[in-house]
């Protein structure tokens, strides 16, 4: 019987080259200076996969790993036992085992997880470390400035535990003009300074590319390891990680005054090729990139040639416009590029009215995955 993984049965593939991803770990370690250069694995690796994410960071000289839920946690700590994996999340009530025995660490979120964590280390009598965050313009996790301060009154509190990072996160890093950035960066060093024995970290990938005022102790880079934008403007000099390719299953011509897909959204203005690509939103392609994009429609690859979408995108099919491809490139069962080096992953997002982070962790799981120039050399096709 055939093997229904088999990446030749697959009408879309998703290659992940784990190259790039250390090749970009490496650069904003080099970028980071002296700060330790950690890494967001979050959303499943931000959907390229956590455990190839983790070993391939860890063999490029990565030590510490962001993750947000105690299951991810214990995902990165069996690829990786000897890295420190935090848990943004902190601890939900009644896992404080689950921390121990796995070898997490919480960050804590708010006075009710710092009194949750004392406690259990204070009934298990161990000093286990922890994370503290402190909010200092999101309003989304961590504690407020004035809880800090109470806190970091309450000793006999602090004693319990071993508290090894104190923390903040921005909301307008990717903007470097945003006067907020700077309000943020001078609370967390009044919060910081509350704290003296705790290493400090504020910097999430746009917060790297700020300057060296942001990177303190560590930085905790998600997006730009997988090759995503992570400022608004200024470039994208990251590596592309990520590349989906969908195959052509069909040529038709259509004529000018004709609709192409669901609800007739798109006239032909002119005589067209349209190329019919086995992919679509249950792939994770984003449906609002088709024709109703208010920014147009997105575009794909294909041998040297940008081609517009056409129509909305269904959930298995995509149409884009080859009336300019000569046609021997463009056959039946060829190869096009729905985002990777030659289309950014951003633009396609922008199209669809949303950012690379969220194309990326909604990969589908159709696709035939491959992971090629990994740690141990080789590739592996999943
Ligand atoms: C996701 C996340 C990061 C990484 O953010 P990027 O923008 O992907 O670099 C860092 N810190 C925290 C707290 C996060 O939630």
């Amino acid at each position: 019987m055939a093997d229904a993984d088999s990446p030749c049965l697959a009408g879309a593939r998703l290659t992940i080259d784990l190259g790039a991803l250390a090749y970009n770990w490496r650069a904003l370690d080099d970028l980071a200076g002296s700060a330790e250069c950690a890494a967001a694995v979050k959303g499943d690796g931000y959907g390229i996969g956590l455990e190839q994410t983790v070993e391939t960071l860890s063999a490029a000289g990565c030590r510490t790993f962001f993750t947000a839920v105690p299951q991810e946690g214990l995902r990165a700590r069996a690829v990786s036992p000897s890295s420190r994996v935090f848990v943004l999340c902190g601890p939900l009530p009644g896992t404080g085992e689950v921390y121990r025995a796995g070898g997490l660490i919480p960050v804590l979120n708010s006075k009710e997880d710092v009194l949750e964590w004392a406690a259990y280390c204070a009934e298990v009598g161990l000093r286990l470390p922890a994370a503290l965050h402190i909010d200092t313009g999101m309003n989304r996790l961590g504690l407020r400035l004035d809880e800090a301060r109470l806190i970091a009154q309450a000793r006999e509190v602090l004693q319990t535990f071993d508290l090894v990072l104190v923390m903040s996160h921005l909301a307008c890093g990717g903007d470097s003009g945003n006067p907020l950035n700077a309000l943020q960066r001078e609370r967390f060093l009044e919060a910081a300074a509350l704290f003296p024995q705790a290493a400090r970290s504020l910097a999430n990938s746009a917060g790297i590319f700020l300057g060296a005022d942001y990177r303190f102790d560590l930085v905790r880079p998600g997006i730009a390891l997988y090759g995503g934008e992570a400022r608004d403007a200024g470039g994208n000099p990251m590596r592309t990680v990520a590349t989906a390719s969908a195959r052509v299953l069909t040529v038709r011509v259509a004529e000018a005054g004709e609709t192409v897909g669901y609800g007739a959204t798109q006239t032909l203005t002119r005589r067209s090729r349209l190329a019919l690509l086995a992919a679509g939103y249950a792939d994770g392609y984003p449906r609002l990139a088709g024709s109703e994009s208010p920014h147009g429609p997105a575009r794909a690859w294909i041998a040297g040639y940008e081609v517009p979408l056409v129509g909305r995108v269904s959930m298995d099919l995509i149409a884009v416009d080859v009336t300019d491809v000569p046609e021997e490139l463009c056959e039946r069962g060829a190869w096009v590029e729905l985002f990777g080096p030659h289309i950014a992953i951003d633009s396609v997002a922008r199209h669809a009215e949303t950012i690379g982070y969220e194309l990326l962790t909604g990969l589908g799981r159709r696709y035939a995955r491959r992971y090629v120039n990994g740690p141990g050399g080789g590739d592996k096709t999943l």
